[in-house]
């Protein structure tokens, strides 16, 4: 499926449960050339109703570790595991059926955009993208290359609105970002500027990429 097959079948979809709880579809948004993609859990209030990735406080975060870098939002890929947002005043995170059917969208965008450096943000987003099992405390701010990009896991933007020490930790996983974007693409599975090597990761979901 093109990137313009899946956004046109995603704006329609009902192929997971998640279509009866959402207002409006949140595919995603950004350039497709954009080195930077951000991937978030599932949409949330604010999303939902806007149509758009990171709205409301966690945008405004965003936006903000954004400006850190020089970065305007419109210079990234912006989206989330799931493209609807799950029920309740606090959304559960998405099932693990839920991501595998919401999967095909995803792979499109990556497919579409081909970053170098995907930010894979909150630990669903990690164990997901990077196929690790370790919670996303113990990996963040590392750069995994996977089929030629560096995946960077880093906590959720509503961990870090919330606790000061997380958001420092989410500044520090993104001031890591430049060296990233003007680094080559990886072209081997091998850490950088990893302290100690990582033990071989047992796949999450085999042949999840
Ligand atoms: S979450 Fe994804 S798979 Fe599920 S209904 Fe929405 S677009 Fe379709």
């Amino acid at each position: 499926m093109d990137f313009a097959e899946a956004q046109k079948e995603a704006l329609g979809c009902t192929k997971c449960g998640l279509c009866n709880s959402r207002t409006r579809v949140v595919f995603g948004e950004g350039p497709l050339n954009a080195e930077l993609f951000l991937v978030g859990e599932a949409p949330g209030f604010n999303e939902d109703k806007e149509g758009r990735p990171f709205q409301g406080a966690s945008g405004m975060l965003l936006d903000r570790l954004l400006d850190s870098l020089e970065l305007g939002r419109n210079e990234v890929y912006l989206t989330t595991l799931v493209k609807c947002r799950p029920p309740g005043a606090a959304p559960r995170p998405p099932r693990p059926s839920e991501v595998s059917s919401c999967r095909p969208y995803l792979m499109a965008q990556l497919a579409a955009v081909e970053p170098k450096v995907i930010m894979a943000m909150g630990d669903l987003a990690s164990r997901v993208l990077t196929g690790r099992k370790e919670a996303v405390s113990r990996i963040r701010g590392r750069a995994i290359p996977l089929d030629g990009r560096y995946v960077v896991p880093t906590l959720s933007l509503s961990q870090a609105l919330y606790t000061p020490a997380e958001r420092a930790l989410v500044l520090s996983d993104f001031a890591r970002l430049p060296e990233l974007l003007a680094a080559e693409r990886p072209q081997s599975y091998e850490t950088l500027n990893i302290p100690q090597p990582i033990a071989e990761p047992e796949p999450l979901q085999p042949g999840l990429w």
